[in-house]
């Protein structure tokens, strides 16, 4: 049987939002269960998304949970680079192949034109669809700045499988002619993740559920290269309450300030585990080993998952209580250094606070 490879697929925006480490968590144990490779991609063709230092960030995160990897930018394996804006000449070649496939075209259509465009329909009826490949390459020669843009058939539909959600049938004339490859040269995530994830042999793409809507589109290309799509495994968004996904940029808690907050990292990811996926039995206490061996797909949600503060406080507690008095001792040692400043004698505080500790 084939190895199963997933992959985690980062950008690199200077934090771990608390959703994209349980995408990671899910994507890590659906391969080890299966002992398959779990390799780190870091995604950052949005320059100006990219924040200094925020990659020293995602390996420093995932070392410390322990989803270790198999492949990526510090442990190359054959498919590299594991960096997208390594691999610009390899997204520029084949989106230039998907034109001649006629599943994309060359555009040279300004940014105002676009915007008017979009607020007149949902779709983009893109005129330099009509242009010959020659003519294009023609204004090309001449120097015009150009995009390339998917081309999408007027008819018909597209249907893929989501292990989670299950059948998708999207007409393809509610797609829109999205933007490949920009006239920088760098591509789009849109383009990107297909070229990537089908160089790289990435058999189970596991994600959040926000990328449904355009897998159809995706699979367009894959189709057009006649390359086998990946399973499909969205997974369902993590919610501060009914209404708003957790967001760091609503002032939500991420990866590191949990930690700052003085949140063990096996608890974190015992407690995420939780959120979108359910053993079976009561049991909430688990080891990411243990994880690794009961986890299984079909248990996925297609439900959000509501982050529960209070949960997590509590499930904190039973690790810490559960340390031995000088493992105790030396994890809150930072905290208390950082947070008192008198002259304490630790040890005994220790024995104090850990029975009584929620976090
Ligand atoms: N870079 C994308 C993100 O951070 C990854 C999505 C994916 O896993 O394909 O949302």
């Amino acid at each position: 049987m084939q190895k199963i490879r997933t992959r985690f697929a980062p950008s690199p925006t200077g934090y771990m939002h608390i959703g994209n480490l349980r995408t990671a968590l899910y994507s890590y144990l659906v391969t080890k269960h299966n002992n398959g490779d779990f390799i780190l991609r870091i995604e950052d063709t949005d320059r100006q998304r990219e924040v200094a230092g925020a990659i020293d960030i995602i390996y420093d995160v995932l070392n410390d949970t322990g989803l270790n990897y198999d492949e990526g930018p510090l442990k190359p394996g054959d498919v590299g680079p594991y960096i997208q804006s390594k691999r610009l000449e390899i997204y520029q070649k084949y989106a230039h192949k998907l034109v001649e496939l006629k599943a994309a075209h060359y555009c040279f259509c300004s940014e105002t034109k676009l915007k008017d465009a979009h607020n007149n329909t949902y779709t983009f009826n893109d005129p330099c669809k009509s242009l010959s490949i020659d003519e294009a390459k023609k204004r090309i020669a001449n120097g015009e700045t150009y995009t390339i843009r998917q081309t999408i058939p007027n008819t018909g539909t597209t249907t893929f499988n989501d292990t989670v959600y299950g059948t998708i049938e999207t007409e393809n004339k509610l797609l829109d002619e999205g933007i490949l490859l920009k006239s920088n040269g760098y591509p789009t995530y849109n383009f990107a993740n297909v070229i990537d994830d089908h160089l790289m042999k990435i058999t189970h793409v596991v994600r959040g559920n926000e990328y449904l809507s355009s897998t159809p589109k995706y699979n367009l290309i894959y189709k057009a290269f006649n390359w086998e799509p990946p399973v499909y495994i969205h997974v369902p968004p993590v919610m501060k309450d009914e209404q708003n996904k957790l967001s760091k940029r609503n002032g939500d808690a991420s990866y590191q300030d949990l930690i700052k907050q003085g949140f063990l990292s096996e608890a974190i990811i015992n407690y995420i585990a939780l959120l979108g996926w359910a053993p079976v039995g009561e049991e909430e206490i688990f080891s990411l080993e243990e994880l690794v061996k009961i986890f299984s797909v079909d248990r996925i949600s297609k439900s959000p998952a509501i982050f529960d503060y209070e949960k997590l406080k509590w499930m904190n507690g039973v690790y810490l209580r559960n340390m031995s008095l000088e493992q105790f001792n030396n994890y809150a040692l930072n905290y208390y250094q950082d947070n008192l400043k008198a002259d304490i004698n630790y040890i005994e505080l220790s024995k104090i606070l850990q029975p009584r500790i929620q976090i």
